[in-house]
């Protein structure tokens, strides 16, 4: 450990969702105050109401706190890790180091208000100074409203003021050093905390996909700039290619900044000296994750009730053999399925199949968006309270700014424009793996010679649809005049 000044009271540096070390406001402060800094994460499960971490975040946690505490090391410091009621742990860590300051970061999520203001309250009664700092998102919810004053509801006007007035934070290197706080604390072993998965271990898919970590989200970063932002606008879209940045988890992590993305895409559009519309679409993507906070923050029951309160009557079917089904992509329809596989195998699903997916769940099974919600938060790597809450409200069409709920996906359709050679369908969902393109959309339509061909027999080695597409539609639109008609 580096030396540090005698008797210097530290700073606790409180890490919550920013796991990294460049581009962190509440560090920065910390190190340039000249104090010892005392890296400090804690677990507290009780603090998130329902929304606790879920299988796949709890290993990307695990992962990411294992990368932090290495690069902390490296520095010369070193990263406690503390289990339990956030306000008792911090405390504790506040008498057992000497602290005089708290910085961490803001968080957004419904129940961070509170708990942010009785921690204020509660060390503002032991004289010390608790912090609060920015970073997580690019700009603050409450910083960009309508004219007349109102939080935006609509994305597009919210993007054109967005993009209007904004501009990134500088950048702002890593602390080349910590000096050690004089006290030694002591600290939690991740391993006791259990949680990665043992009986069964199911994430070997999840190992072989991602680097957890600031150094993995940099050269994420880095990749997609050199690389795959050139087609971005028309990439995107396409199952079957590696069209967009995977940077998801990295930025619900805080493994990486916002604005750092912000800043390298938009050094990549000042390059080029002219505009760029896939450079332009990413930035717009960026900007629908401060969109998503920015509804979560004005309106925390989001993540449980419908924000178009004429879906709160809304009757949804309560089959639960479909909700096995689509969990574990066995829906007879090949892009839901594959969407549904690729999630289960490595934490990711890819944004077009999001869609399609979900709108399968809440319009073909007419099962209601929270139970596909819930399944997301605990699969995804990059479960975002914000983003998953206001992206599957978009789909199923009570959200604020939502896809019409008649708006009503042909996964035939979609799976023939978006994954046309069947590239997506072929390596997810391999028992159809020899399905000519014509037919990997829709096995059950092949002539016999061809399902023979491939080995496929339709009910068998994969199901048959579970539901048809033609009277599914039909039912989820009967289902929403009657939810109109009966509307007060
Ligand atoms: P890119 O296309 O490279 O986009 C760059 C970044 O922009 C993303 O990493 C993400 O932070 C942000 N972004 C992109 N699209 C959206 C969007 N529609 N809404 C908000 N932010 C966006 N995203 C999550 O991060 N966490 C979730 O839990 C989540 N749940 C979703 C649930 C449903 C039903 C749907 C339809 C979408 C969900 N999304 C969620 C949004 C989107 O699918 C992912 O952010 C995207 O697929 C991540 O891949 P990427 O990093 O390669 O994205």
């Amino acid at each position: 450990m580096a030396k540090s000044a005698a008797g210097a009271s530290p700073v606790i540096v409180w890490f919550r969702s920013e796991l990294r070390l460049e581009d962190h406001p509440a560090l920065s402060a910390a190190v340039k105050s000249g104090a010892p800094v005392l890296p400090l994460y804690i677990l507290d499960d009780a603090a998130a109401d329902r929304w606790k971490p879920g299988g796949a975040s709890r290993w990307w946690l695990a992962k990411s706190l294992d990368a932090l505490g290495r690069d902390i090391a490296k520095r010369g410091g070193r990263l406690i890790l503390r289990r339990g009621d956030t306000a008792r742990e911090l405390t504790r860590a506040v008498e057992e180091s000497g602290a005089t300051a708290i910085h961490f970061t803001r968080g957004y999520e419904p129940w961070s208000g509170a708990l942010e203001s009785g921690l204020h309250t509660l060390f503002s009664g032991m004289d010390v100074a608790f912090k609060r700092f920015g970073g997580r998102l690019l700009q603050e919810p409450e910083d960009l409203r309508t004219a007349s004053g109102n939080p935006y509801q609509v994305f597009t006007p919210f993007w054109r003021a967005f993009r209007r007035d904004f501009s990134p934070s500088r950048p702002v290197a890593a602390p080349e050093r910590f000096s050690a706080p004089p006290r030694e604390i002591a600290s939690d072993e991740i391993s006791h905390w259990k949680l990665l998965p043992v009986k069964p271990d199911w994430s070997g898919g999840l190992t072989a996909a991602w680097e957890p970590g600031e150094d993995g989200a940099r050269v994420r970063l880095e990749t997609f700039i050199a690389g795959t932002l050139s087609s971005y606008a028309t990439g995107r879209d396409r199952l079957d290619q590696f069209g967009t940045s995977h940077l998801s988890p990295h930025l619900a992590f805080g493994e990486i900044s916002p604005a750092a993305c912000w800043r390298a895409a938009s050094a990549a559009l000042n390059d080029k000296g002219s505009s760029d519309q896939s450079i332009e679409t990413f930035l717009k993507e960026l900007a629908w994750r401060e969109f998503c906070y920015s509804l979560l923050i004005h309106f925390p029951k989001m993540p449980d009730e419908p924000l178009r309160e004429e879906f709160a009557a809304f009757k949804w079917a309560t089959v639960s053999t479909d909700l096995t089904a689509w969990q574990r992509g066995m829906t007879g329809y090949p892009i839901v399925d594959a969407g549904m596989r690729e999630l289960w195998a490595t934490g990711y699903m890819h944004n077009r199949a999001r869609m399609i997916t979900a709108s399968f769940l809440t319009k073909h099974l007419q099962l209601s968006w929270t139970l596909g919600e819930a399944w997301f938060w605990d699969t995804l790597v990059d479960a975002d309270l914000a983003n998953n809450a206001a992206n599957w409200q978009w789909v199923a069409g009570c959200g604020a700014d939502a896809a019409p709920y008649f708006r009503i996906f042909n996964p035939i359709l979609q799976g023939e424009k978006f994954d046309p050679d069947g590239d997506y369908v072929r390596r997810w969902v391999p028992e159809l793996e020899r399905l000519p393109a014509n037919a990997v959309h829709s096995p059950w339509t092949a002539d016999a010679a061809t399902l023979k061909r491939a080995g496929v027999v339709v009910g068998k080695t994969y199901p048959s649809p579970i539901v048809d597409h033609k009277a599914a539609r039909a039912r989820a639109l009967a289902a929403y005049e009657s939810s109109k008609a009966a509307k007060p």
